[in-house]
């Protein structure tokens, strides 16, 4: 065993999919969450389970660790900065806070001249009403957002009305691309120019939620360069340590747009683990940890499809599969509509 015990802060799949990475290289896991049935404790060394503004809980936590992380992003800005007096926090608070309020990643990315939907801040139904030309468009929260939820689809403003918006929160509305494709781009920064990039993934959303995702993904090679350049630019600018995803729209005239920087690893990404010699999740690993950056090298093609809500199901009860196909059971306690259970991913 090598001496080093990374914290993880949030015990979902992706923090399971970090701690499966972890005991590869050695490497010991505390999962700290505040959900009681968090699924990442089957696969940690040493799970805690208190709420993330918990003082007395987070210090024991960072005592007992060399170094920490987090597997989402809705993590209070306080608690992340806290544990950073403690022991080195990566990606660095600052980066969650930028990324975590909509409006300031957006903000961000088109202050280095990169392309975003157009987008304006909205703090009230008033502020709605003249913005006919944002329409149609997609009012989303600033903050606490993932899978759609938080967002309200817009076609006219005669719609509001009937719409139930909670305006005790703060959106922004966004001008509806016309889709052509969804990719992301995942890369992994380990110092300044030090990096390791996957080739861009080429993904499918239902009802806002990836369910497929594949490699190659099927796009020009200026948008390959334009979405790797992008992202390269995107990890420089926050002198960002680990691994990061950068999800993009592409219209129907082949523009590229960032959609939004997910500041860890991605579910884009579990077919990294399969289809290329290192996987988002040991790259990630070996930059918050320090450890030797090697060169990635992709094996196969591949393609990952979301199990979402029952279609769990038959896997579990009858797992059949080929050789080149490997299915990942989240083993979440209770079965929900739209929640992610599982994956499958295929080699191609
Ligand atoms: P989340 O934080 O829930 O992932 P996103 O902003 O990524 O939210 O939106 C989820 C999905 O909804 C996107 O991947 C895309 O399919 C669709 N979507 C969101 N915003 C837009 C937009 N402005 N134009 C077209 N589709 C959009
Ligand atoms: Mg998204």
């Amino acid at each position: 065993m090598s001496n080093i015990t990374l914290g993880i802060l949030g015990g979902g799949q992706l923090g399971s999919m970090l701690s499966i990475a972890a005991k590869k290289l050695d490497i010991k896991t505390i999962i700290y969450c505040d959900d009681k049935d968090a699924p990442a404790q089957k696969f940690c060394n040493e799970f805690i389970h208190a709420k993330y503004d918990d003082k007395k809980e987070i210090y024991n936590f960072a005592k007992k660790v060399s170094v920490i992380t987090y597997e989402f992003e809705n993590i209070p800005f306080e608690t992340l900065n806290e544990l950073n007096k403690l022991k080195t926090v990566s990606p660095k608070p600052s980066v969650n806070r930028l990324i975590q309020h909509r409006l300031a990643e957006k903000d961000f990315v088109n202050k280095l001249n990169i392309r975003t939907t157009r987008y304006v801040n909205i703090k009230n139904k008033e502020e709605l009403m003249p913005l006919s030309d944002f329409l149609p468009g997609i009012l989303k929260t600033t903050t606490m957002g993932y899978d759609g939820k938080g967002q309200y689809p817009i076609k006219n403003i005669d719609e509001l009305e009937n719409l139930n918006i909670d305006f005790t929160k703060d959106y922004i509305l966004e001008k509806l691309v016309k889709l052509k494709k969804e990719i992301s781009v995942i890369i992994t920064r380990f110092r300044n120019q030090k990096y390791e990039i996957y080739e861009p993934i080429e993904n499918i959303h239902e009802n806002q939620i990836l369910k497929h995702s594949k490699i190659p993904a099927d796009i020009s090679e200026k948008l390959l360069k334009q979405s790797r350049d992008w992202a390269i630019t995107i990890a420089e600018e926050l002198k960002y340590i680990g691994t990061l995803c950068i999800e993009y729209f592409i219209d129907r005239n082949d523009n590229l747009y960032v959609n939004e920087i997910a500041p860890r690893v991605h579910n884009s990404g579990h077919l990294t683990i399969n289809a290329y010699n290192v996987s988002q999740f040991e790259n990630h690993i070996r930059a918050v940890c320090s450890l030797e950056q090697i060169k990635l090298k992709k094996i196969s093609n591949a393609e990952m499809i979301n199990l979402i809500g029952n279609q769990i199901v038959s896997y579990r009860e009858n797992p059949i599969l080929n050789d080149n196909q490997f299915f990942f059971d989240y083993l979440k306690k209770e079965i929900k509509e739209k929640r992610k259970m599982g994956h499958l991913t295929t080699l191609k």
